[in-house]
């Protein structure tokens, strides 16, 4: 069960080589430097460096691997949801090679490979046996827990899944109205001028802050968002990041306009605050409701500090056990496509053929594109 997995749909031009669960590759090529004068991810920049570094990042997978392109059982891809452009280099790159080697093609969904990843074990440092010492059917029928909860918070994504089956059934039970927590962290960033990508900035800037200084809007947690566990209002589990956004903002502004020095530290931390109490509140919120007792906590927001130690207390508190893949693996990758994929040719799932494109809003339910 050798599958390779591709994945373009932001700035991580990823490629991974799994053997069933276990990792033997993780190559990752990001555009991350060439966005930072902009403050943010721009499309186009990002579909071109997909081009320049799809080819070296695949070769790396595949030596580290220590496999051939005709010992693959199965590619899979990243179809969506993502930025077009970017999706196009990926799927196309996995066509050609499907096409040339004769191998089934899987069109798979990105967040949900974001929740496959927390299948794999293994260091990603290449195979300890040759191709075909690997052993067969390393698959489990099912790694994961039934009814596992997943907390996905990256640059482009700030969800709430129900996973009751990774290859068959997958649910989306909240998303932010606006902005992710990701682009969230790069706004506000930006107003307090810190550095691009934000996330580590703010991070490190509110280890010295005070998070009480300021009380910031916690998005949607009004009665009228939240209602009641018998009677959910229309955004029980959903986030919105603009208010908190804009509340940052105007505190910045008041100082500015007082002549005083911004106290970054204060502001930086009491966002954080902000950030980590909702989308831990409104996770466990959602575990509790639907009877999931296992959470995975995913993307690259999952860095952060303070929302790793929230998350930990409140998933005890709630006798919820929860998972944090190893950083590489929150973040956008190769290995995680792999991974769904290598669950889906084990689950025996039809491949997707070729004739599938890149679908930028791919819901969740689609697993993977028939
Ligand atoms: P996608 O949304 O498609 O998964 P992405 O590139 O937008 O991809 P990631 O690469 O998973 O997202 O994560 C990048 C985001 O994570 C950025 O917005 C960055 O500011 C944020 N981030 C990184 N480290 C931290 C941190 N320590 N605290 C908070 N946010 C962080
Ligand atoms: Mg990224
Ligand atoms: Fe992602």
């Amino acid at each position: 069960r050798l599958v390779l997995g591709i994945e373009s749909s932001c700035d991580e031009t990823g490629v991974g080589v799994v053997a069933g669960t276990r990792l033997l590759a993780n190559a990752v090529s990001s555009s991350m430097d060439e966005h930072v004068r902009f403050g943010g991810v721009i499309p186009e920049i990002a579909s071109r460096a997909h081009l320049d570094a799809m080819l070296p990042t695949i070769r790396a997978a595949l030596d580290t691997a220590g496999v051939g392109l005709a010992d693959l059982d199965a590619i899979a891809v990243t179809s969506g949801p993502g930025l077009s452009g970017a999706l196009m280099v990926g799927v196309s790159a996995a066509k050609a090679l499907a096409l040339a080697a004769g191998t089934p093609l899987y069109a798979v969904n990105h967040l949900v490979a974001h929740v496959g990843v927390g299948l794999l074990d293994g260091d990603g440092a290449g195979a300890a046996t040759t191709p075909d010492q690997l052993p067969e059917n390393l698959l489990p029928d099912n790694l994961l827990p039934d009814n596992l909860g997943a907390l996905l918070v990256s640059g482009g994504h700030t969800e709430i899944l129900r996973v009751r089956s990774i290859v068959r059934d997958v649910e989306l039970l909240g998303a932010t109205l606006d902005d992710a927590a990701g682009e969230a962290y790069d706004k506000v960033a930006r107003i307090l001028g810190l550095a691009y990508p934000g996330g580590p900035a703010i991070d490190s800037a509110a280890a010295d802050g005070d998070p009480r200084a300021f009380a910031f809007p916690r998005g949607l947690t009004a009665a009228r968002y939240l209602g009641t566990a018998t009677a959910p209002g229309s955004h029980r589990y959903d986030f919105s990041f603009s208010g908190l956004k804009t509340a940052v903002a105007r505190v910045v502004e008041g100082f500015a306009a007082r002549g005083e020095a911004v106290p970054v530290a204060d502001v930086a931390a009491s966002f954080q605050e902000a950030v980590a109490d909702v989308i831990t509140a409104k996770a466990v919120l959602a575990c509790r409701e639907h009877g999931i007792t296992s959470l995975l906590l995913g993307g690259g927001v999952a860095a952060n500090s303070r929302l790793r130690v929230l998350t930990a207390e409140r998933c005890a508190e709630a006798g919820i056990e929860l998972t944090v893949p190893p950083l590489r693996l929150c973040t956008d990758n190769g290995a995680m496509v792999a991974a769904l994929g290598a669950q889906l040719v084990a689950a025996g799932v039809a491949p997707s053929g070729l004739g599938f494109g890149a679908d930028s809003s791919q819901p969740v339910s689609d697993i993977a594109l028939v």
